[in-house]
């Protein structure tokens, strides 16, 4: 997928191409059956369960903040539309395909159910037991900023604790009035586990994958940015507060960069200085994470081969951590490369790009997960600008 050529502004900076250069159509063999090991997956629910015969083939779809009020976020004048038309979903079409999703069998599960290293450090397939009939499927969910290009645009205001602790979105519609509520892709599906169970894999939801330049979950919590203040550290705890909430609710918590930078195109010391703002900006809210999602998809590497040491970059972000690496490519339904010491994993972005190619026949990923016809907002202008 080409990169967008749009984006002056940040808005576009913080959307653009989560869709960018396609992974290689390729995975690893069959896993070997080789005991996998370091697991710290909670455990699955009992039942009778079958073994999922190839974890190399898992899909792994991602999702933009979705926009609650189409008028506005797809209004004629309004300057951020473009993008907010190529990279978003209304609530309403991700409701309708966490609905398809489910009756199509797919259950939500953590990257770490996959792969993990054993005893010894290696990363090795892990042995992946689902009911019989479920297929396993990882949801990540990029730029969980809450910036103000998308504040006050038709668009959740942040991630907040109502007063029985429980995680929700704060939103101001048209009118002005601000309510409290789900209203994005976490919240909804919340709300649609508490209903279906059985989509998620022993409470496994999905992986946030934060910047930290326009703070984080919708707080100014950015010392480097936001200044080093009690200000900055009272919107830093309330953040932490519900990444924590989050994660006591089957989330995890995955870099997306500092700064939205490419980390393909960066040199390795712009690198190094991005990762350890985001870890002294993000990591005291959201805690540790083997995880790393690409801003772009850009990834380190190109091409089919797997990270080596002798990548300087993938040398780095190994050392800090990183196990678990995203790209984007929603030219295959999957793809998966396990390596000694990493994992590597396509995305595929659901947005309205890939919809609006799903309903002219030219996007055949998508109709594994849903019908788009079906899913369609009545409310959003097609086709796509540059789908
Ligand atoms: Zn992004």
């Amino acid at each position: 997928m080409k990169r967008s050529a749009v984006g002056s502004l940040a808005l576009l900076v913080a959307l653009a191409g989560c869709g960018a250069p396609a992974a290689p159509a390729a995975s690893d063999p069959a896993p070997t059956g080789a005991p996998g090991g370091a697991s710290v997956a909670p455990a699955v629910p009992a039942g009778d369960l079958v073994r999922w015969p190839d974890n190399a083939t898992v899909s792994h779809i991602f999702y933009h903040p979705l926009v609650v009020d189409p008028k506005r976020a797809f209004a004629a004048d309004n300057p951020d539309r473009t993008g907010f038309l190529q990279y978003m979903v209304t609530i309403d079409e991700f409701k309708a395909q966490l609905v398809q999703l489910h009756d199509r069998g797919y259950v939500l599960v953590h990257p770490q159910r996959l792969a993990a290293r054993d005893a010894a450090g290696v990363m090795r397939w892990t042995p992946l037991f689902l009911p019989a009939g479920k297929k396993p499927l990882v949801l990540s969910i990029d730029d969980v900023s809450y910036n103000k290009n998308t504040v006050g645009n038709g668009f959740a205001s942040n991630l907040t604790l109502d007063a029985a602790g429980k995680v929700t979105n704060t939103y101001t519609d048209a009118a002005g009035a601000t309510t409290t509520g789900s209203y994005d892709v976490s919240t909804v599906l919340d709300d649609f586990v508490a209903a279906h169970p059985d989509f998620s894999l022993g409470g496994d939801k999905g992986t946030i994958a934060l910047t930290a330049y326009e703070g984080v979950l919708g707080y100014k919590s950015s010392p480097s940015v936001h200044g080093d203040t009690a200000e900055t550290r009272a919107q830093a705890a309330q953040a932490k507060a519900v990444a924590d909430a989050l994660k006591a609710t089957g989330w995890k918590f995955a870099s997306h960069s500092f700064g939205h930078r490419d980390y393909g195109s960066l040199s390795l010391a712009a690198l190094k200085r991005d990762d350890e703002r985001w870890h002294a900006d993000a990591g005291p809210i959201v805690g540790a994470t083997d995880m790393i999602v690409y801003a772009y998809g850009a990834d380190i590497e190109t091409g089919n081969r797997g990270y080596a040491r002798s990548n300087a970059k993938f040398a780095y972000l190994s050392d800090q951590g990183f196990d678990y690496f995203f790209n984007v490519d929603a030219s295959v339904p999957h793809w998966v490369q396990l390596r000694p010491d990493s994992v590597r994993m396509g995305r595929i972005n659901i947005d309205g790009i890939t919809l609006s190619r799903a309903l002219e026949g030219r996007q055949d990923v998508l109709p594994l997960f849903f019908d788009a016809k079906a899913v369609v907002d009545p409310l959003r202008p097609l086709p796509t600008p540059g789908a």
